[in-house]
């Protein structure tokens, strides 16, 4: 038996100006993100412990951005494709993908990747892990033999559903098993945090229908919606055990249950604007974590948006604090003048009119680090760069030269900023900040603005994908 293992992602967000190229993928960027194993160590580690001849080519990542430009992307997929037409044949291709990565020229690069590799290895199982965020399409289910996707946001459950991907395709090399995919489509675009009710038990409900005798798989893909694509929305996967009909059956009975929930798992269903959030912290004294979640780069966004800080500052709070702003240049400023200094700074809002307007201000320099990297583990950290911790007005301000997703509250302590003695906590953060933070206090506010990963969809300007799905389709039938 010979296994191939690649990877090969992103997570395009269509609305961030920011290209993706090919130096942005690297090897193994997310692999071990949550401090478990990731899919492709887990699949060596199970080939290694069987004897199984295991051949891995890089598992390439890129850090979310824009569209990848088209020639990059088509480099990537061919010299993946090459590997295996050089180094096989294969009896199973196993593969670390996403399910929302768009290039400037195509709509459905998954969709197009499994398509040249099923023409490279028409005899081979091509078994596919996908993110939970995948928009998944007819064709990304017509070539490949297996797909599953993580269960769980945040993403902790990477290894388990490897490992089951692991042990089907083996069956299915090994000719004891004929696994019939079945894709259903739920009609919506849901944003189902997974560690909380209600989506734990939409979670309940996948494993209950994988103990229905034949069903050996079921997954939910939430979807991207700010992927701009035709595929846009959530959907659900099954496979069965040689029977087609239980793999479509399985699936739209799911997508029926998710899609009667629905008005539960509408994203930013419990935000607010960030003037209304901090007219609410303000009024009490409980430390609270202010979560401007539509300008993550785990989301694509740039990380460079202002609505939040400007609304701080103009506000002139007292005890908070704001991480992280991406701004190269502001950076490179504190960083040439030094810890001490007053600068008059251009900050942030650069990218595009979704990252709000510059902010002029005047900062305190209090402390420049050089190459810094935010760990969330002793062997996974992501790069930040040159990092500046400014003051503006009372507001302690953290700014990056490297985007970078903040997940972790250590970072603040790094630069000399006591957490205890902040009453406001701003951070451009989404689930994986809400777990970490969560010692720090139980008080979040998620603040809605209209940024690149925002809940503002009624301001995207989607070219490609037609809103005909829920909540989009009412959107529009409220537009006169
Ligand atoms: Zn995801």
């Amino acid at each position: 038996m010979r296994v191939f293992a690649a990877g090969l992602a992103t997570e395009t967000n269509s609305f961030c100006p920011i290209p993706t190229v090919a130096a942005d993928f690297r090897d193994n960027l997310f692999e071990g993100f949550v401090g478990k194993q990731g899919p492709v160590d887990t699949w060596q580690s199970m080939a290694t412990a069987r004897g199984i001849e295991f051949h891995r080519a890089p598992n390439l990542w890129a850090m979310p951005a824009g569209p990848v430009i088209q020639a990059d992307y088509e480099r990537l997929r061919d010299a993946l494709v090459a590997r295996v037409r050089e180094e096989g044949p294969f009896e199973i291709i196993l593969l670390n993908l996403h399910g929302a990565m768009l290039a400037t020229g195509c709509d459905d690069c998954e969709g197009d990747l499994l398509r040249h590799m099923r023409t490279a290895a028409p005899a081979a199982v091509i078994a596919v892990e996908l993110d939970l965020h995948a928009n998944v399409t007819e064709s990304m289910v017509a070539q490949a033999d297996l797909i599953i996707a993580y269960k769980e946001w945040p993403h902790d459950d990477q290894a388990e559903r490897a490992t089951e991907l692991f042990e089907l395709a083996l069956r299915t090399a090994e000719g004891t098993l004929n696994p019939e995919m079945a894709l259903a489509v739920v009609g919506a675009l849901l944003f189902i945090p997974t560690k909380e009710e209600p989506g734990r038990k939409i979670v309940e409900h996948l494993r209950a229908a994988e103990r229905i005798p034949g069903v050996l798989s079921t997954s939910l893909c939430h979807g991207f919606g700010w992927s701009d694509t035709p595929g846009l929305g959530t959907k659900v996967i099954t496979i069965a055990a040689g029977d087609a009909t239980l793999a479509k059956d399985t699936a739209g009975q799911i997508a029926d249950v998710v899609f009667t929930k629905r008005d539960r798992f509408r994203i930013g269903v419990d935000a607010v604007p960030p003037a209304a959030a901090l007219d609410m912290v303000l009024q009490s004294d409980a430390k609270t974590i202010l979560c401007e979640f539509g300008d993550i780069v785990t989301g694509g966004a740039p990380g460079d948006a202002t609505h939040l800080l400007q609304e701080m500052v103009e506000r002139r709070v007292s005890g908070a604090c704001y991480a992280p702003l991406w701004d190269q240049v502001a950076a490179g400023l504190c960083a040439a003048a030094g810890p001490g200094e007053r600068l008059a700074l251009r900050l942030g809002g650069k990218t595009s009119r979704l990252s709000g307007d510059p902010m002029d201000v005047e900062a305190d320099i209090v402390e420049v680090k050089h190459d810094y990297s935010h760990r969330l583990s002793p062997r996974f950290g992501f790069r930040a760069g040159t990092v500046a911790h400014i003051r503006i007005a009372e507001v302690d301000v953290l700014v990056s030269s490297e985007r970078f997703p903040l997940l972790y509250p250590g970072i603040f302590a790094d630069f000399g900023i006591d957490l205890n003695a902040k009453r406001i906590i701003a951070i451009k953060a989404l689930q994986m900040a809400r777990i970490h933070f969560a010692p720090v206090t139980d008080k979040f506010v998620m603040v809605s603005t209209p940024a690149a990963a925002g809940d503002r969809f009624d301001l995207l300007p989607y070219r490609r994908f037609g809103r005909d799905v829920w909540p989009f389709e009412q959107q529009l039938e409220a537009t006169p």
